[in-house]
């Protein structure tokens, strides 16, 4: 029988060179080095809710650190320390190849990072994992939400949808082919967050974000916290090779594939905005990180979201209502 703190030891601790104090005692100990600030998260990760109960442990120790991850992408972060607050069921407590394929994936990840577990709670429960992330940036340089101004560029990185459109699948409600289903599932299942990205975009962009809830509903976010509008146009939105097809057809298909292109939650991309003299630096970086990087719409003086739909028209949609979100 594994005890808690049989789960702790044998799971959960690693060495933490980059921590003052790391697991082991009430709490962990962390130097704020000078000139910097530092970047504080939470995510939670729900079974039934934001993964399906019988994921592959692996996967989801890999997701419930990229998702946090991303958080310090969005802010141009560069991710430090963690802690994890795990609480088990009575029956994974015991799952010694649950925990041991969990905590690898959570590692892995980390490894490829440098970011240090450094404490966590380990309780039981309905499965629920939750990360608090810390990371660091140079005083006053962190990309926020509020920066957006009339007349940058909006720009998005990677292929919104794919996450979204794997989820479809996954309820039967689409089919994919082989290759498309890969490419669609490791965009679920193992997002890849945009460090790197965020960090070189602190020298370019007004704003960022990164994409959990839906391409939209996420810019929606920095216009509401930059006070600007904008227009976007959908053909200019990048278009997986999964959704290419589907985007062609008359049918209820195409309607899905708009609705995962532009609000398909669980992407993790970054949608951020940057003045018009900054294009080719993007484009440099672009090349650079080896990111795609696609330049979708323009922020403009005003309060609404339009989207301009392949004729110029503008499409009807309600932003918040992601099952009815076109009306033709
Ligand atoms: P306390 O009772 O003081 O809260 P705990 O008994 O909960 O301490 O935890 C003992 C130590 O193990 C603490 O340092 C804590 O940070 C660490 N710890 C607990 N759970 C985890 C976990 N899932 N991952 C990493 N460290 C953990
Ligand atoms: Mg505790």
């Amino acid at each position: 029988m594994n005890s808690e703190f049989d789960v702790i030891s044998r799971y959960f601790t690693r060495p933490s060179p980059n921590a003052v104090l790391g697991s082991g005692d009430d709490a962990a100990l962390i130097a704020c080095r000078p000139g910097m600030d530092w970047a504080v998260s939470v995510d939670a990760l729900v079974a039934g809710r934001h993964f399906f109960p019988d994921v592959a442990p692996e996967t989801l120790g890999h997701k419930a650190l990229a998702v946090n991850l991303s958080d310090m992408a969005a802010m141009g972060a560069t991710p430090r320390w963690v802690t994890l607050s795990l609480t088990l069921t009575e029956a994974l407590a015991q799952d010694d190849a649950w925990l041991k394929a969990f905590s690898h994936g959570f590692f892995t990840l980390a490894d490829q990072y440098q970011v240090e577990l450094i404490g966590g709670d380990t309780t039981s429960g309905p499965l629920n994992i939750s990360v608090q992330i810390i990371g660091e940036i140079e005083k006053g340089r962190a990309l926020r939400r509020s920066g957006a101004r009339p007349g940058d560029d909006i720009w998005v990185s990677g292929f919104p949808g794919e996450a979204a459109l794997a989820l479809l699948f996954l309820q039967h409600r689409i089919t994919l082919t082989e290759p498309e289903v890969a490419r669609c599932l490791t965009a679920l299942h193992t997002p890849a967050p945009r460090i790197a990205l965020g960090k070189v975009l602190i020298n370019v962009a007004h704003s960022a974000i990164d994409i959990s809830d839906g391409l939209l509903a996420d810019l929606g976010h920095i216009l509401e916290c930059s006070g600007v509008a904008a227009v976007v146009e959908l053909n200019h939105i990048p278009r997986s090779p999964a959704l290419t097809g589907k985007l062609q057809q008359e049918n209820i298909t195409r309607q899905l594939a708009i609705d995962c292109l532009l609000a398909g939650g669980d992407d993790y991309e970054l949608c951020f905005t940057a003045p018009e003299n900054k294009r080719d630096a993007i484009a440099l970086l672009a090349q650079q990180t080896g990111v795609k990087l696609s330049r979708i719409g323009k922020i403009v003086p005003g309060k609404e979201l339009a989207v301009l739909n392949d004729d110029g028209n503008p499409l009807i949609f309600n932003r918040k209502g992601y099952d009815h979100f076109l009306a033709r």
